[in-house]
């Protein structure tokens, strides 16, 4: 078989519908068990899956429909932590802040579960992600470890225990979620000593997705990073690589196509000529086609046209490449 070029793929979240949002509040207040909210967190899943495969997404994902907020879903299931009232994040949205309270540890497999009802669901390469252990320490308090730094790598551990589990289990592209790399630059040298821990061991294929902050700080730092694919946040920076170009881009990217923060959706001409920009940077097989971020902002039809749009993009441009 040929090498694919220009594959399509998602970040991770996807919106969820109002019943699941009204499910999630029923269940922190009390009013309903876990086990229910469950029950319609993978009714929520097969929708997104169907909306993945009728956009034909190459690799999906379940939307992280199970999933609270990045941070808060990985507190509640990691050893160590309490949570705290709610935080404002950007806009209106808030999430609980999760304290360390007690030494972490890993309780059990927190994935598995999640990439094994995907899997039965589609026959589509599906990818993983989790938050990683800098961004969750970051947007954490730490009253349990000496310093951050020390907080960091204990739970970067625990995420390689995690990762092992999703391998065992036949997961073959795993997506270390980091926001918060790129808001502090200074830390990078951590950073980067978390992921190795956190892929140590680890064969399959590793993205490191980064978002928000001063990508030019981190660049080209970042290539440093024991994984295989940097995907980044580009259509919102209108497609400006120049920065990138200033260094060979030594691997896979995930090429931020479409933008999650505008409820405008794009033509696939606009996203023709971005995606053909990273180019530059990367031939065909290696350039990702993705959109910036998750979709969770954006209303669900939006998210569906963005995606159906992407990969009509991406279509056309394999049409010129094979
Ligand atoms: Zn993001």
């Amino acid at each position: 078989m040929a090498k694919e070029i220009f594959p399509t793929t998602i970040v991770g979240s996807y919106s969820k519908p109002d019943y699941l949002n009204d499910a999630f509040k029923e269940y922190y207040a009390g009013k309903i068990s876990h086990e229910q909210l469950h029950k319609l967190a993978e009714k929520a899943i097969v929708d997104v899956i169907k909306d993945h495969e009728e956009a034909d997404v190459d690799i999906v994902s379940d939307g992280e429909m199970r999933r609270s907020e990045m941070t808060e879903f990985f507190a509640e299931n990691i050893g160590g932590f309490k949570m705290f009232g709610p935080v404002r994040v950007w806009g209106n949205n808030y999430y609980q802040k999760p304290s360390i309270i007690e030494k972490m540890t890993y309780k059990k497999p927190i994935l598995v579960d999640e990439y094994n009802y995907t899997k039965s669901l589609t026959k589509k390469r599906i990818k993983v992600p989790i938050t990683g252990p800098y961004t969750i320490v970051d947007w954490s308090f730490n009253e349990a470890y000496r310093n951050k730094e020390e907080a960091i790598y204990a739970l970067a551990e625990i995420e390689n225990r995690e990762l092992k589990a999703l391998v065992k289990a036949g997961v073959d592209f795993i997506q270390i979620d980091e926001p918060a790399l790129s808001t502090h630059p200074e830390e990078i040298e951590i950073a980067r000593k978390a992921i190795e821990i956190t892929t140590k061991g680890i064969d399959v294929k590793k993205g490191l997705h980064i978002c928000y902050g001063e990508y030019d700080k981190i660049y080209p730092a970042v290539l440093d990073f024991n994984v295989d694919q940097i995907d980044l946040e580009l259509a919102n920076r209108k497609w400006d690589i120049d920065f990138l170009k200033e260094h060979e881009f030594t691997k896979e990217i995930g090429y931020g196509a479409c933008d999650v923060h505008n409820p405008r959706v794009e033509t696939v001409e606009e996203i023709v000529a971005g995606v053909r920009k990273g180019l530059e940077l990367v031939s065909p097989e290696k350039l990702f086609v993705k959109p910036d971020c998750g979709l969770k902002m954006l209303p669900r039809n939006i998210a569906f046209e963005k995606l159906k749009v992407m990969v009509k993009a991406a279509k056309v441009l394999r049409k010129e490449f094979e």
